[in-house]
């Protein structure tokens, strides 16, 4: 058996082989010493293929010899194997992964660089949500933030030129949290969970558009367990970067690519 490992900040991602079917689990990466147990018991003679920023720790865990992956390396073999199977398949294309943080890299057929990121990734969503309203479970995140309302936290720019035209959409965002200058009550916990929730998305998406300005690309392929189960963010990135022009892609099972392409690496 081959498997794929990828060892994040906080989730430990695994793909491998099972009837010539790719299957897909992740652990907390808070779970190290059960996760290798899990690998133990279910693999006893496996080959694995580990990248990630947590591979050295995994791979003391696991006491076996491993093959080793660059991350960026892993991530763009997954994201171009699993574009396959999608209808619009781009041929260059920004890649943004949300995970703990944030990373940007430019894709194209004759290679892939990374570009930048920003700290604003999954890791500010987990941890402003809980400074802000006390709910720290990811499930709890995102199954309450649909509900809120981000005009009471957040500032559009029709607010500001309230009766009259703005000069650009009305409906972007002027001041992440810029209305709660005034207001103290009536906000609500929803409310802070869809403004940091917008906060992300619109930071992440911004990096992204501003990379694709710049190398003169329009696809945007979003990737990282920050979307998982999280309606709201991909609300959020696909409306804006359509808004900021861009063309956005958000990839099912995108978390899983650094795991996909590191066992396609074996
Ligand atoms: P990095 O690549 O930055 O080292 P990572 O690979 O661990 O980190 P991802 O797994 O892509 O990052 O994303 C982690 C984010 O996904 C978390 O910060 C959180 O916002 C979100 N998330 C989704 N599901 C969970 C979960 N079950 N537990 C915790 N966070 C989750
Ligand atoms: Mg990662």
């Amino acid at each position: 058996t081959k498997v794929g490992i990828d060892a994040g900040g906080t989730l430990i991602k695994i793909a491998y082989l099972k009837n010539d079917k790719v299957e897909l689990v992740k652990f907390p990466s808070s779970q190290m010493s059960f996760t290798v147990s899990w690998l133990h018991e279910k693999f006893p003679a496996a080959r694995f293929c580990v990248t990630g920023g947590k591979s050295d720790v995994l791979q003391r865990h696991l006491q076996l010899s491993v093959l080793k992956m660059a991350e960026f390396e892993a991530t763009c073999k997954g994201v171009l194997f699993l574009l396959q199977e999608t209808e619009d398949m781009p041929q260059e294309f920004v890649l943004t992964n949300v995970g703990t943080g944030t990373s940007v890299h430019i894709v194209r057929p004759d290679g892939h660089f990374r570009i930048g990121g920003t700290g604003v990734g999954g890791g500010t969503l987990l941890g402003l949500s809980r400074l802000l309203t006390e709910v720290s479970d990811y499930d709890d995140i995102v199954r309450l933030a649909p509900q809120g309302v981000r005009d009471r936290v957040d500032l559009k720019v029709s607010h500001i030129y309230e009766g009259s035209e703005p000069p650009i959409s009305g409906d972007l965002t002027a001041s992440n949290f810029g209305n709660i200058t005034g207001i103290s009550s009536g906000i609500e916990t929803p409310d802070y969970l869809a403004s940091v929730i917008g906060l992300v998305g619109e930071t992440v998406t911004t990096v992204s558009v501003h990379a694709a300005m710049q190398h003169g690309l329009s696809a945007i392929v979003y990737i990282g367990s920050s979307f998982i189960g999280n309606e709201a963010l991909a609300k959020v990135v696909a409306d804006y970067t359509i808004l900021r022009g861009a063309h956005p892609l958000l990839l099912k099972n995108g978390e899983y690519s650094g795991a996909i392409g590191a066992l396609l690496s074996i």
